[in-house]
């Protein structure tokens, strides 16, 4: 679905991602590792627009995605979750969600869906965003990324800042998600998190892939030196 290929990109002058290669494939979930700086973040902003990479080095089913525009990229069917939430703080819960509808991309999930996902948002549905807990807020997060009905859903450090608890009520969640075929990309720091809901494992370290395979064939040893360095 997704190909990259020698991608790099850059803040200004800086060269923060060298030579990147990753692949997708439709209903895959792929984990992506990597300690802080490492470059994840800066990925998945190259995948959905926000970082100007060369057209040809990302393409969505054979075609150059590089150098489209963020919304024009959620139309062709990615969403992002990304890090820190990032809702709408002047906003309602149910103002956050439909934010994420404007795409008008057809499927199966609407507000009565994520609702049905997340049962406690529509209780809270007229409160004020910045008012539910960091748990709650992250659920509008993927929620609001959902109601664009993406192909490919991006998740990046879903599990940042909250409690155990909480963290696995948010995977929880992910199984239904993924029934629908839905291909998803989860950014995560969590070692073991990463390596239960991904088939495939891709560590960052330094801007570059330092290691990739299947989850359930790369050893403990392998992930740590790719991850630290050591
Ligand atoms: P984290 O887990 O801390 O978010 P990350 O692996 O997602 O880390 P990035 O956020 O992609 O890493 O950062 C990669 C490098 O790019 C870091 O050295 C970071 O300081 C730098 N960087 C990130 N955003 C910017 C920016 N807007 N301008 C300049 N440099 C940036």
């Amino acid at each position: 679905m997704i190909n990259v290929t020698g991608l790099n990109a850059f803040y200004g002058d800086a060269q923060v991602l060298f030579d990147v290669n990753f692949s997708l494939s439709e209903g895959e979930v792929v984990g992506i590792l990597g300690a802080n700086g490492a470059g994840k973040s800066t990925f998945m902003k190259s995948l959905t627009g926000l970082v100007k990479v060369a057209p040809e080095s990302i393409t969505l089913r054979g075609n150059a995605l590089g150098g489209i525009a963020p919304g024009d990229i959620v139309k062709q069917g990615i969403a992002m979750v990304p890090e820190g939430r990032r809702l709408f703080a002047s906003m309602t819960v149910e103002e956050n969600l439909l934010m994420g509808a404007f795409a008008k991309r057809k499927g199966k999930w609407n507000l009565a869906e994520i609702y049905r996902l997340f049962p406690i948002l529509q209780e809270k549905r007229n409160n004020p965003s910045t008012s539910l807990s960091g748990g709650q807020q992250q659920q509008v997060a993927i929620g609001r990324a959902l109601m664009s009905n993406p192909d490919i859903l991006l998740c990046d450090e879903i599990s940042l800042g909250l409690a155990p608890i909480v963290i696995r009520e948010i995977y929880d969640a992910l199984p239904s998600i993924i029934a629908d075929g839905m291909t998803v990309v989860v950014v995560e720091q969590d070692v073991m998190l990463a390596r239960e809901c991904a088939q495939r494992l891709y560590c960052f370290q330094e801007g570059r892939v330092a290691l990739e395979g299947r989850s359930d064939t790369l050893t403990r040893d392998q992930i740590t030196e790719a991850y630290f360095g050591i």
